[in-house]
């Protein structure tokens, strides 16, 4: 339970707070208090009050104590276990075998330590990519800044999706409401406005104040930051909610769990072989516990859950690399398994660099040249020329808008809605003057656009003391307000017919098509509704807007298909203008559409086919995404979704991978998503699932690279209790094998490359567990090769009258050799690893082999470790037969690899 604020003592208590009741002030009394104005402090103010105040930012959570850290690395079943054994050991007198096994043990503590320590960092990192900014006035003008730097005094803008950056006092709000849960604990949206309230108010009924850290969820407003970083509400209860989250995913659960499985498994059958050895075979008790702790050391998998948590951060961090940020560690599994990809259009499969192509009004068509938010030197119209219609078209383009151009150099930027920007453009090839415009026709009141209206409204004073409102939206939306069109001799009756097939022939051609209409309204009017607009609009026209597809996105869909995955384009925009943008991307040869519309009238069984079927989804609403991601997932689909609006939000909570928009995403929608896409590109999705199906098969290598070992050192010690020879390796021995290796090999598989054919499989199914049966088979085939192998040249050199501890020495090498081979094996799980990359290795691959190969050197010839493990040098011959030997079981398993593999199909 989170605690709420309204707990706390509040100011009313007078305990601390030395601003004054904001809250309770009349709003300019706000803006004197603060030493501010309407329009914002000036750069270099803002400046100097940073360095007062100090960033917006509240300190780093401090996660766990590094000692609570590393101790917790012993807090494990199996770590208890090994140092009961060592106990054991202890007991008896076998002081070595006691001083390797807890050598093991801190070995092992010391590498997760660090381990996770690496990840967690990583995954810190990562996260501080996606840093919030904010929209405030600086000078007069409108730009976004880093949350951090805002300051006491700022005018911040706001809208629906963004993230309260900081304690605000409110100046101007329009529909605006705000979700305090994380303050207040209250589910219900707070409605806000400008009017100071009681001094005594409580936290959750201060309605003229916004608080950092809560959501806008509809409207508009401009509020003016009262306090910053840990002076805010937030701040002062951060210590309760800095949570941390957890290393983990659903794939580490079951690993963990599976090994605390194997553990008591390991123990009871070490008890039950004791029982049999002494009881049936005669051993001597002690020689049988050492025997038993040989093998149920032997058995576990120590180093597998570290090996694997590196894995996921290694793969996480590739991600990044590739613009791909995952906000929660589970979704990297989520994403190899994808089987189908739903997108917007806007900005992730087409550029979002808009520019007007086309003017249609009741008398006019025209076609604008140029090309980006630079005007250049086109101009539409000589001056003197008459054409009112579409001038008063541009102009409802100008000023129903709330974007800015800003020059930089030669280059010319957009600050807000590229498509509210490229009108700003074609205002100036009119050639228009924006401010003079703006400053002739002052706007009064806005119905901000919203998807789920699909238009924008704005009311002005016009230049004959009239009110003026003007509205842009989507086409068809527009003229069923309007009931008459502007010509240049006044407004005449609406032509439907007429404009319906200029939209659908600009649409054809990819446009994304705009409507504009206008309406006179009385003097006296300072606000606007819906029912004003509603109804009795004059329509000015249309504009038919390019935006060109992302070229890297055509690649990225022809990846998706091979790799069985499928798209969906899901978007606000026109049916016909969606359709010819999806065939430009190749998302099918002829794309099958449903409207909105269409999907309404559709039941649910016919819903859930329609959503297969179909590739484009045009003029939905975002209820519709939550619709469709239902559906598909009722069909078994693994489903992830892009969004960027705060109406998103349920859509990417409900997919299996939500997936944010970076650049124009609200904050509201990359809370709600498990990955933040950098560069709000289609591209990277795609990417993103090639890593994770990588993480995924690297994962399945780590796994089945580590257990065979473990199986086949079992093996050789429990048939050698069944069958009474001598151990062919001893607990210490199975202990330096097992370490020596996880270290160094099981290690490089978390950094390989992925195989040239990931994105050619279908995605793997959702529900198969990580030990597919090719895995369990391959587990106990390697394992059985093994312990023949080991058992093999044990008893050749005992043949040859070597003596025990020297076949041993052979015993240890052949199986750290034979891992060795092994992994050049499981590096290609799904191809030959008979290819010249294959059996060059990676950097990561030789450099371990090189420690493996030192190691090994040192266990058979060192004096000190003859005495700490009982080994014994070999001869240049044992080494040529061992490696031999090693090679033949290289071969053995390719051959396998090519005839089994196929049986067990595309898993
Ligand atoms: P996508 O979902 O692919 O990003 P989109 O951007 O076309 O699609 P919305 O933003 O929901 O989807 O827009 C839907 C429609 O609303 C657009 O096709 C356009 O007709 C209209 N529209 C979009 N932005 C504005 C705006 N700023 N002012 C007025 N109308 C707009």
């Amino acid at each position: 339970m989170m605690a709420t604020l309204q707990d706390r003592p509040g100011p009313q208590d007078g305990t601390a707070t030395e601003s004054p009741a904001f809250h309770a002030l009349p709003a300019p009394q706000v803006l004197q208090a603060l030493e501010s104005a309407e329009d914002g402090l000036t750069g270099a103010e803002a400046a100097r009050r940073l360095s007062i105040h100090g960033p917006n930012a509240l300190p780093a959570g401090k996660g766990r104590h590094p000692l609570m850290r590393f101790l917790a690395q012993f807090n494990n079943a199996l770590i208890y276990f090994m140092l009961a054994g060592a106990l054991a050991a202890g007991l008896l007198g076998h002081l070595v075998d006691a001083g390797v096994i807890l050598t093991v043990v801190l070995v092992n503590a010391v590498v997760g330590y660090l381990q996770e320590g690496k990840a967690e960092n990583a995954l810190n990192a990562i996260r501080s990519m996606i840093s919030p900014r904010a929209a405030v006035l600086r000078d007069g003008l409108r730009v976004s800044v880093a949350m951090e730097d805002l300051v006491p005094g700022d005018v911040v803008l706001l809208e629906a999706g963004d993230r309260i950056p900081a304690d605000l006092r409110i100046l101007r709000a329009r529909s605006l409401t705000v979700d305090e849960a994380i303050l207040t604990g209250e589910s219900v949206t707070a409605s806000k406005h400008p009017d100071p309230v009681e001094a005594g108010a409580a936290l959750g009924d201060r309605k003229s104040m916004l608080f950092s850290g809560t959501l806008v969820a509809t409207g508009q407003g401009a509020g003016i930051v009262t306090a910053t970083g840990l002076a805010t509400e937030i701040g002062r209860i951060s210590a309760l909610l800095r949570g941390v989250e957890e290393l983990t995913t659903p794939l580490l659960r079951q690993i963990n769990a599976f090994g605390r499985r194997f553990t008591w498994f390991a123990f009871a059958g070490a008890a039950a072989l004791f029982a049999f050895a002494v009881g049936l075979r005669g051993f001597g008790w002690e020689d049988a516990l050492m025997a038993v702790v040989a093998l149920a050391v032997g058995l576990v998998p120590e180093g597998l859950p570290a090996v694997i948590t590196i894995t996921l951060a290694i793969g996480v961090q590739r991600m990044a690399g590739r613009n791909a940020v995952i906000r929660h560690l589970p979704a990297v599994e989520t994403l190899g398994a994808t089987s189908v990809i739903c997108s917007d259009k806007t900005g992730t499969l087409t550029r979002n660099e808009m520019t007007v192509r086309r003017l249609i009004t009741a008398e006019e068509a025209q076609l604008v040249e140029g090309a980006g938010y630079d005007p250049g030197p086109v101009r539409l119209f000589a001056s003197g020329s008459h054409h009112e219609p579409s001038m008063a078209l541009i102009r409802a383009g100008l000023l129903c808008n709330d974007a800015r151009l800003h020059r930089k150099g030669a280059e010319w930027q957009v600050e807000g809605d590229p498509m509210e920007g490229a009108l700003v453009t074609l205002a100036l090839k009119a050639p228009l003057v924006p401010e003079d415009e703006r400053a002739a026709r002052p706007r009064l009141d806005l119905i901000p656009f919203d998807a789920a209206h699909r238009f924008m409204a704005t009311l002005h004073r016009a230049a004959d003391g009239g009110g003026l409102i003007l509205i842009k939206g989507a086409p068809e939306r527009i003229l069923e307000m309007s009931d008459r069109q502007e010509t240049s001799h006044g407004p005449a009756p609406l032509d439907n017919a007429f404009w319906t097939n200029r939209i659908a022939a600009a649409a054809a051609e990819g446009e994304r098509v705009l409507g504009f209409a206008m309406k006179r309204t009385d003097p006296g009017r300072t606000a606007i509704d819906f029912p004003d607009v509603e109804s009795g609009l004059v329509f000015l026209g249309l504009a038919g807007f390019i935006d060109p597809p992302r070229d890297e996105a055509r690649a990225a869909i022809a990846e998706c298909h091979s790799a069985g995955i499928a798209v969906k384009m899901i978007t606000g925009d026109h049916a016909a203008t969606a359709q010819a943008i999806a065939r430009q991307l190749g998302l099918a040869p002829e794309p099958r559409v449903l409207t909105g519309q269409e999907l309404d009238r559709l039941d649910d069984a016919a819903f859930q086919r329609a959503a297969v079927e179909t590739e484009v989804f045009a003029r939905t609403s975002p209820e519709h995404k939550l619709r469709i991601v239902r559906a598909l997932q009722a069909e078994g689909r693994v489903v992830a979704m892009t969004g960027d609006g705060v109406n998103d939000a349920p859509a990417l909570k409900q997919a299996d991978v939500g997936v944010a928009m970076g650049i124009k995403g609200t904050e509201a929608s990359k809370e709600a998503a498990q990955m933040v896409l950098m560069d709000d590109n289609f591209a990277s999705i795609v990417n993103a699932v090639h890593e994770g199906r990588t993480i995924h098969d690297n994962i399945r290598k780590v796994v089945g690279w580590t257990l065979p070992t473990n199986g086949g050192e079992a093996m050789a010690v429990i048939l050698a209790i069944l069958f009474n020879f001598a151990m062919p390796m001893t607990p210490v021995q199975i202990l330096w094998i097992n370490l020596i290796l996880a270290a160094t090999l099981g290690l490089v598989l978390a950094f390989e490359p992925s195989e040239p054919g990931v994105m050619k499989r279908s995605p793997r199914r959702p529900d198969a567990g990580l030990l597919t049966p090719f895995l369990v088979w391959r587990i106990v085939f390697v394992s059985a090769l093994f312990t023949a192998m080991v058992l093999g040249i044990f008893f050749w050199a005992q043949a040859q009258g070597r003596d025990l501890a020297t076949a041993r020495t052979m015993v240890v090498n052949l199986l750290v050799v034979a891992e060795i081979f092994y992994l050049f094996n499981v590096r290609y799980l799904h191809m030959t690893s008979f290819t010249l990359t294959g059996v060059k290795g990676t950097g990561p691959v030789l450099g371990a082999i090189a420690v493996v190969v030192l190691a090994q050197l040192a266990f058979t010839y060192l004096p000190v470790m003859h005495a700490i493990f009982g080994s014994r040098p070999l001869t240049l011959a044992d080494g040529v037969l061992i490696i031999a030997v090693g090679a033949l079981s290289f071969l053995l398993l390719e051959l396998e690899k090519r005839l089994i593999r196929p049986l067990f199909g595309d898993e």
